[in-house]
Protein backbone atom coordinates (compact mmCIF):
# COMPACT_ATOMS: atom_id res chain seq x y z
CA UNK A 1 0.00 0.00 0.00
CA UNK A 2 1.59 3.64 -0.49
CA UNK A 3 2.24 6.26 1.90
CA UNK A 4 0.01 9.21 1.04
CA UNK A 5 2.83 12.07 2.85
CA UNK A 6 0.37 14.82 2.83
CA UNK A 7 -3.02 12.65 4.41
CA UNK A 8 -0.76 10.69 6.63
CA UNK A 9 -2.71 8.02 5.86
CA UNK A 10 -0.99 4.34 7.44
CA UNK A 11 0.18 1.64 5.42
CA UNK A 12 0.56 -0.10 8.43
CA UNK A 13 3.99 -1.39 8.38
CA UNK A 14 7.10 -1.04 10.58
CA UNK A 15 9.85 0.55 9.12
CA UNK A 16 13.56 2.19 9.65
CA UNK A 17 14.00 5.67 8.59
CA UNK A 18 17.56 7.52 9.24
CA UNK A 19 16.68 10.10 6.72
CA UNK A 20 15.25 13.33 7.35
CA UNK A 21 14.33 13.78 3.70
CA UNK A 22 11.97 10.92 4.25
CA UNK A 23 7.95 11.89 3.63
CA UNK A 24 6.80 10.74 7.17
CA UNK A 25 9.76 12.85 8.99
CA UNK A 26 8.83 15.80 6.60
CA UNK A 27 4.90 15.30 7.69
CA UNK A 28 5.33 14.89 11.08
CA UNK A 29 8.26 18.26 11.15
CA UNK A 30 5.69 20.24 9.18
CA UNK A 31 2.53 19.29 11.84
CA UNK A 32 4.65 22.43 14.11
CA UNK A 33 2.82 24.51 11.75
CA UNK A 34 -0.94 25.56 12.71
CA UNK A 35 -1.70 25.87 8.53
CA UNK A 36 -0.63 22.10 7.92
CA UNK A 37 -2.33 20.99 11.59
CA UNK A 38 -5.49 22.12 9.99
CA UNK A 39 -5.10 21.12 6.83
CA UNK A 40 -4.56 17.63 7.63
CA UNK A 41 -6.33 17.50 10.35
CA UNK A 42 -3.25 15.67 12.42
CA UNK A 43 -1.95 17.01 15.72
CA UNK A 44 1.45 15.42 17.43
CA UNK A 45 1.57 14.02 21.13
CA UNK A 46 4.69 12.90 22.88
CA UNK A 47 5.60 10.90 26.09
CA UNK A 48 4.70 7.27 26.57
CA UNK A 49 2.39 7.88 29.48
CA UNK A 50 0.66 10.36 27.42
CA UNK A 51 0.40 7.72 24.49
CA UNK A 52 -0.79 4.93 26.99
CA UNK A 53 -3.95 7.95 27.84
CA UNK A 54 -5.09 8.06 24.33
CA UNK A 55 -4.69 4.07 23.88
CA UNK A 56 -6.82 4.28 27.42
CA UNK A 57 -9.21 6.66 25.93
CA UNK A 58 -10.06 4.74 22.62
CA UNK A 59 -7.85 6.69 20.06
CA UNK A 60 -5.44 5.11 17.58
CA UNK A 61 -2.38 6.51 16.02
CA UNK A 62 -1.79 7.20 12.51
CA UNK A 63 1.56 6.90 12.63
CA UNK A 64 3.82 5.74 16.09
CA UNK A 65 7.44 7.14 15.96
CA UNK A 66 10.19 5.79 18.33
CA UNK A 67 13.63 6.26 18.84
CA UNK A 68 15.94 3.84 19.70
CA UNK A 69 15.20 1.49 22.49
CA UNK A 70 12.00 2.98 22.95
CA UNK A 71 9.90 -0.25 22.19
CA UNK A 72 11.65 -1.92 25.25
CA UNK A 73 10.00 -2.76 28.32
CA UNK A 74 6.15 -3.38 29.60
CA UNK A 75 4.85 0.31 28.40
CA UNK A 76 7.16 0.20 25.15
CA UNK A 77 5.89 -2.75 24.26
CA UNK A 78 2.21 -2.12 25.23
CA UNK A 79 2.45 0.87 22.75
CA UNK A 80 3.98 -1.38 19.50
CA UNK A 81 0.68 -3.50 20.51
CA UNK A 82 -1.75 -1.42 20.17
CA UNK A 83 0.05 0.56 16.99
CA UNK A 84 0.11 -2.84 15.58
CA UNK A 85 -3.81 -3.37 16.29
CA UNK A 86 -4.83 0.15 15.13
CA UNK A 87 -2.97 -0.82 11.83
CA UNK A 88 -0.79 2.02 11.49
CA UNK A 89 2.81 3.20 10.32
CA UNK A 90 5.41 2.37 13.02
CA UNK A 91 8.20 4.11 12.15
CA UNK A 92 11.67 3.19 14.28
CA UNK A 93 13.74 5.83 14.03
CA UNK A 94 17.66 7.10 13.99
CA UNK A 95 18.73 9.45 17.28
CA UNK A 96 19.23 11.94 14.90
CA UNK A 97 15.97 11.98 13.34
CA UNK A 98 14.07 11.90 16.65
CA UNK A 99 15.84 14.73 17.50
CA UNK A 100 14.52 17.00 15.01
CA UNK A 101 10.99 15.54 15.73
CA UNK A 102 11.06 15.25 19.68
CA UNK A 103 10.22 18.98 21.70
CA UNK A 104 13.96 20.56 22.19
CA UNK A 105 13.10 20.92 26.01
CA UNK A 106 11.83 17.62 27.86
CA UNK A 107 12.50 15.48 24.46
CA UNK A 108 10.66 11.84 24.15
CA UNK A 109 11.58 9.25 22.85
CA UNK A 110 8.09 7.88 21.50
CA UNK A 111 5.46 10.09 19.98
CA UNK A 112 2.25 9.08 18.23
CA UNK A 113 0.24 11.48 15.11
CA UNK A 114 -3.55 11.47 15.82
CA UNK A 115 -6.51 12.68 13.99
CA UNK A 116 -8.19 15.40 15.62
CA UNK A 117 -11.55 15.28 16.93
CA UNK A 118 -13.95 17.94 17.31
CA UNK A 119 -17.51 17.15 18.51
CA UNK A 120 -20.96 19.16 17.61
CA UNK A 121 -21.77 22.32 20.22
CA UNK A 122 -23.84 20.82 23.15
CA UNK A 123 -27.68 20.78 22.97
CA UNK A 124 -28.67 23.00 25.49
CA UNK A 125 -31.15 21.04 27.13
CA UNK A 126 -28.90 17.73 28.72
CA UNK A 127 -30.23 15.44 30.36
CA UNK A 128 -28.46 14.20 33.56
CA UNK A 129 -28.99 10.99 34.64
CA UNK A 130 -28.77 11.17 38.28
CA UNK A 131 -25.52 8.76 38.79
CA UNK A 132 -23.61 11.69 36.64
CA UNK A 133 -21.78 14.34 37.35
CA UNK A 134 -24.53 17.14 36.20
CA UNK A 135 -23.56 18.85 33.03
CA UNK A 136 -20.89 21.73 32.71
CA UNK A 137 -19.40 23.11 29.73
CA UNK A 138 -16.82 25.26 29.53
CA UNK A 139 -16.69 28.51 26.91
CA UNK A 140 -12.78 29.89 26.69
CA UNK A 141 -13.55 33.53 24.66
CA UNK A 142 -10.30 34.02 22.56
CA UNK A 143 -8.54 32.62 24.82
CA UNK A 144 -4.48 33.15 23.46
CA UNK A 145 -2.10 30.83 25.45
CA UNK A 146 -1.40 27.48 24.59
CA UNK A 147 -0.51 26.94 27.63
CA UNK A 148 -3.54 28.17 29.43
CA UNK A 149 -5.65 25.70 27.38
CA UNK A 150 -3.65 22.23 27.61
CA UNK A 151 -4.13 23.39 31.69
CA UNK A 152 -7.41 24.24 31.53
CA UNK A 153 -8.44 20.94 29.21
CA UNK A 154 -6.13 18.88 32.05
CA UNK A 155 -8.49 20.96 34.67
CA UNK A 156 -12.01 20.36 32.73
CA UNK A 157 -10.58 16.81 33.06
CA UNK A 158 -9.92 16.60 36.88
CA UNK A 159 -13.13 17.88 37.32
CA UNK A 160 -15.24 15.78 35.59
CA UNK A 161 -16.77 18.57 33.34
CA UNK A 162 -18.41 18.01 30.15
CA UNK A 163 -16.05 19.96 27.61
CA UNK A 164 -14.85 22.76 25.98
CA UNK A 165 -16.68 25.08 23.76
CA UNK A 166 -13.68 27.05 21.95
CA UNK A 167 -15.39 30.82 20.81
CA UNK A 168 -14.04 33.73 18.48
CA UNK A 169 -10.18 33.54 17.72
CA UNK A 170 -8.70 31.18 19.47
CA UNK A 171 -5.34 29.17 19.91
CA UNK A 172 -5.00 25.69 18.40
CA UNK A 173 -5.65 23.10 21.39
CA UNK A 174 -3.66 20.32 19.30
CA UNK A 175 -0.56 22.38 19.24
CA UNK A 176 2.10 21.15 20.43
CA UNK A 177 2.10 23.52 23.78
CA UNK A 178 -1.08 22.49 24.52
CA UNK A 179 -1.26 19.03 23.95
CA UNK A 180 1.56 18.96 26.44
CA UNK A 181 0.00 20.86 29.06
CA UNK A 182 -3.06 18.59 29.09
CA UNK A 183 -0.65 15.62 30.19
CA UNK A 184 -3.46 13.60 27.65
CA UNK A 185 -6.61 15.07 29.01
CA UNK A 186 -6.89 16.32 25.27
CA UNK A 187 -7.88 12.75 24.44
CA UNK A 188 -10.14 12.50 27.15
CA UNK A 189 -12.17 15.94 27.04
CA UNK A 190 -14.99 16.53 24.30
CA UNK A 191 -14.05 19.94 21.99
CA UNK A 192 -15.71 22.08 20.22
CA UNK A 193 -15.92 25.66 18.36
CA UNK A 194 -17.88 28.04 17.04
CA UNK A 195 -18.05 31.88 16.39
CA UNK A 196 -19.47 34.60 18.75
CA UNK A 197 -22.64 34.64 16.91
CA UNK A 198 -22.88 30.89 17.51
CA UNK A 199 -21.89 31.57 21.44
CA UNK A 200 -24.52 33.93 22.02
CA UNK A 201 -27.52 31.97 20.12
CA UNK A 202 -26.39 29.11 22.43
CA UNK A 203 -26.52 31.18 25.83
CA UNK A 204 -29.73 32.39 24.54
CA UNK A 205 -31.36 28.81 24.49
CA UNK A 206 -29.52 27.46 27.29
CA UNK A 207 -31.88 26.23 29.66
CA UNK A 208 -29.23 26.15 32.55
CA UNK A 209 -27.67 28.43 34.11
CA UNK A 210 -25.29 31.12 32.41
CA UNK A 211 -22.03 31.83 34.18
CA UNK A 212 -19.87 34.46 33.04
CA UNK A 213 -16.74 35.21 34.97
CA UNK A 214 -15.85 39.12 34.75
CA UNK A 215 -13.75 41.80 37.32
CA UNK A 216 -16.97 43.61 37.27
CA UNK A 217 -19.38 40.49 38.56
CA UNK A 218 -21.57 41.70 41.84
CA UNK A 219 -21.69 37.77 42.66
CA UNK A 220 -19.02 36.31 45.19
CA UNK A 221 -18.47 33.22 42.94
CA UNK A 222 -18.86 31.00 46.71
CA UNK A 223 -22.54 32.26 46.86
CA UNK A 224 -23.92 31.57 43.42
CA UNK A 225 -26.08 28.94 42.06
CA UNK A 226 -25.18 27.04 39.31
CA UNK A 227 -27.79 25.15 37.87
CA UNK A 228 -27.13 22.81 35.78
CA UNK A 229 -26.51 22.05 32.70
CA UNK A 230 -24.26 25.12 33.86
CA UNK A 231 -22.68 27.04 31.03
CA UNK A 232 -19.34 28.55 32.63
CA UNK A 233 -18.09 31.16 30.26
CA UNK A 234 -13.87 32.71 30.67
CA UNK A 235 -12.84 35.58 29.02
CA UNK A 236 -9.87 35.96 27.07
CA UNK A 237 -6.54 36.96 28.99
CA UNK A 238 -6.01 40.07 28.24
CA UNK A 239 -9.25 42.11 27.27
CA UNK A 240 -11.66 39.58 29.73
CA UNK A 241 -15.04 38.75 28.43
CA UNK A 242 -16.70 40.78 25.33
CA UNK A 243 -19.15 43.03 25.40
CA UNK A 244 -21.79 41.32 23.95
CA UNK A 245 -21.02 37.71 25.43
CA UNK A 246 -20.89 39.11 29.17
CA UNK A 247 -24.35 40.76 28.16
CA UNK A 248 -25.47 37.25 27.41
CA UNK A 249 -25.26 36.09 30.65
CA UNK A 250 -27.34 35.12 33.25
CA UNK A 251 -25.19 35.99 35.60
CA UNK A 252 -21.91 37.04 36.07
CA UNK A 253 -19.39 36.32 39.21
CA UNK A 254 -16.06 37.18 40.36
CA UNK A 255 -13.37 35.48 42.40
CA UNK A 256 -12.73 37.75 45.63
CA UNK A 257 -9.01 39.17 45.67
CA UNK A 258 -6.51 40.26 48.06
CA UNK A 259 -3.34 42.14 46.77
CA UNK A 260 -2.20 44.17 43.87
CA UNK A 261 -2.98 42.61 40.73
CA UNK A 262 -6.20 43.05 39.39
CA UNK A 263 -6.64 39.34 37.88
CA UNK A 264 -6.33 36.28 38.26
CA UNK A 265 -4.51 34.21 35.82
CA UNK A 266 -7.15 32.48 33.26
CA UNK A 267 -6.42 28.75 34.02
CA UNK A 268 -6.07 29.65 37.75
CA UNK A 269 -9.12 31.22 37.85
CA UNK A 270 -11.08 28.57 35.83
CA UNK A 271 -9.65 25.94 38.45
CA UNK A 272 -11.63 27.64 41.09
CA UNK A 273 -14.75 27.96 39.08
CA UNK A 274 -14.78 24.61 38.48
CA UNK A 275 -14.47 22.85 41.69
CA UNK A 276 -16.45 25.46 43.15
CA UNK A 277 -19.06 24.49 41.43
CA UNK A 278 -18.25 20.80 41.75
CA UNK A 279 -17.66 20.71 45.11
CA UNK A 280 -21.14 19.18 46.39
CA UNK A 281 -20.53 16.56 44.12
CA UNK A 282 -16.26 15.73 44.66
CA UNK A 283 -15.34 13.61 47.60
CA UNK A 284 -12.30 11.89 48.64
N1 LIG B 1 -8.02 42.63 32.03
C1 LIG B 1 -8.96 41.56 31.94
C2 LIG B 1 -10.35 42.02 32.31
O1 LIG B 1 -10.56 43.21 32.46
O2 LIG B 1 -11.26 41.20 32.41
C3 LIG B 1 -8.50 40.44 32.83
C4 LIG B 1 -8.61 39.13 32.14
S1 LIG B 1 -8.25 37.76 33.19
C5 LIG B 1 -6.52 37.65 33.09
C6 LIG B 1 -8.80 36.43 32.17
C7 LIG B 1 -10.10 35.84 32.59
O3 LIG B 1 -9.94 35.14 33.83
C8 LIG B 1 -11.23 36.80 32.87
O4 LIG B 1 -11.89 37.20 31.67
C9 LIG B 1 -12.12 35.96 33.74
O5 LIG B 1 -12.82 35.03 32.97
C10 LIG B 1 -11.11 35.22 34.59
N2 LIG B 1 -10.77 35.91 35.86
C11 LIG B 1 -9.54 36.24 36.29
N3 LIG B 1 -9.59 36.78 37.52
C12 LIG B 1 -10.89 36.79 37.88
C13 LIG B 1 -11.59 37.20 39.06
N4 LIG B 1 -10.97 37.73 40.11
N5 LIG B 1 -12.95 37.04 39.09
C14 LIG B 1 -13.60 36.51 38.04
N6 LIG B 1 -12.98 36.09 36.91
C15 LIG B 1 -11.65 36.22 36.83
Amino acid sequence: MAHDPRSGAPTGGRRAITSLQNDSVKLIRSLEMRKTRRETGLFIAEGASVLMTARDNGWSPRMLVAGPGADAGSVGEALQRWAEAAGCDRLDVSAAVLEKLAAKDNPQSVLGVFEQRWTSLPPTTIAHSGSSLPPLWVVLEEIRDPGNLGTILRTVDAAGASGIILAGNTCDPFSREAVRASMGSIFAVPLTRTDRTGLLALARAWTGDVVGTHLDGKLDYRGASYRAPALLIMGNEGAGLSEEVAAACGKLVRIPMAGRLDSLNLAVATALMLFEIRRPHLAL
